[in-house]
């Protein structure tokens, strides 16, 4: 299970892909990866855009 933040709204949602459509906004919008941010992850991973 991943954990995916619209770029557009900051929406968080928690899937193994991210939408097509953001459940928020209502726009196809780019999700960026935000797994690793949660604590237990390590926080190795990182994702300029966030
Ligand atoms: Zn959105």
């Amino acid at each position: 299970m991943g954990e995916w933040k619209c770029q557009n709204c900051g929406y968080k949602i928690q899937a193994e892909t991210p939408p097509e459509e953001c459940p928020s906004c209502k726009q196809k919008c780019e999700f960026a990866d935000v797994s690793c941010y949660i604590p237990d992850c390590g926080a190795t991973g990182s994702d300029e855009r966030l």
